[in-house]
């Protein structure tokens, strides 16, 4: 395996079957080239949980702070100012995970486009020298709502991924028409749904482009042998990274590099020492 240093932003560390070995997970996924990680904060409960941990590793673990469509309707004005409260700390990058769910439909919708504009002006309040705080953004089966929600904000919003991004080609250049950045993760290695992306994923300019494991979710299917636990980890974004550079016709060392980069441009993160 060629040396590489990778960024994973998308880590969901602060879930429950990563207590009992987290510091082992960190390890093997420092050993497979992943130097830094985004740690995603999705609820009130998790987010500031995901703030601590990236304060437990400084230069190596970073996070959101944001409430996923999911649990939108524990969103009220004291769930607000918790987030704005976690946004004061600078290891926390990015506002979300948030954004519209409508396949699974978690919460009721109005409560879910309620929790989004909320966040999305947190974004806006939070902008340094006019460029509004980084988007983590979730959106599944919503696709109209939320490029609309999204206009409403139009000029007012800093850098913006689609983080797991399974859509259409029609979904992906309407976001990539917006300047908005795209996450691959290991769905692109699920041949049962993943197909369309393998082609799609050459569409993507470098600079808008980062890959995620969104771990413990979304073990890429072609992993093997497949850990008996099936819980996804950091460390395979090594896998999920070569997978990506083989569809988009690149070397290794390219697709790593360029992701790096961007990952690190968008979250404003330094090099580690
Ligand atoms: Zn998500």
């Amino acid at each position: 395996m060629v040396a590489m240093d990778l960024i994973d932003i998308g880590a969901n560390l602060t879930h429950e079957s990563f207590d009992h070995d987290r510091n082992a997970v960190l390890q093997r996924a420092r050993e497979a080239g992943v130097v830094q990680q985004v740690v995603t904060g999705a609820s009130r409960e998790h987010s500031p949980t995901a703030l601590r941990l990236a304060q437990a590793h400084p230069g190596e673990l970073y996070a959101t702070a944001g409430v996923h469509p999911h649990h939108a309707t524990e969103y009220t004005d004291e769930c607000d100012a918790e987030m704005r409260a976690l946004h004061a700390h600078p290891e926390v990058v990015a506002v979300g995970e948030c954004g519209l769910d409508y396949f699974r439909d978690f919460s009721p919708r109005p409560a879910q486009r309620k929790a989004f504009e909320r966040q999305l002006q947190i974004a806006v309040d939070l902008a340094v020298d006019g460029v509004g705080k980084p988007l983590f953004l979730h959106q599944r089966d919503a696709h109209d709502d939320f490029v609309a929600m999204m206009k409403n904000f139009d000029g007012r919003l800093g850098p913006a991924v689609v983080h797991c991004f399974t859509g259409t080609k029609k979904e992906l250049f309407d976001c990539l028409d917006q300047d908005w950045h795209i996450g691959i993760t290991g769905w692109l290695c699920d041949e049962r749904r993943g197909l369309h992306l393998r082609e799609l994923v050459k569409n993507i300019p470098a600079n808008r482009l980062m890959i995620e494991t969104d771990a413990p979710y979304l073990l890429p299917r072609t992993v093997k042998p497949q850990p008996s636990h099936r819980r996804n980890e950091p460390m395979y974004l090594a896998h999920i990274v070569a997978e990506l550079a083989r569809d988009r016709g690149e070397e290794i060392e390219i697709t790593a590099a360029a992701t790096t980069a961007t990952a690190r441009a968008f979250f404003r993160l330094p090099t580690p020492a």
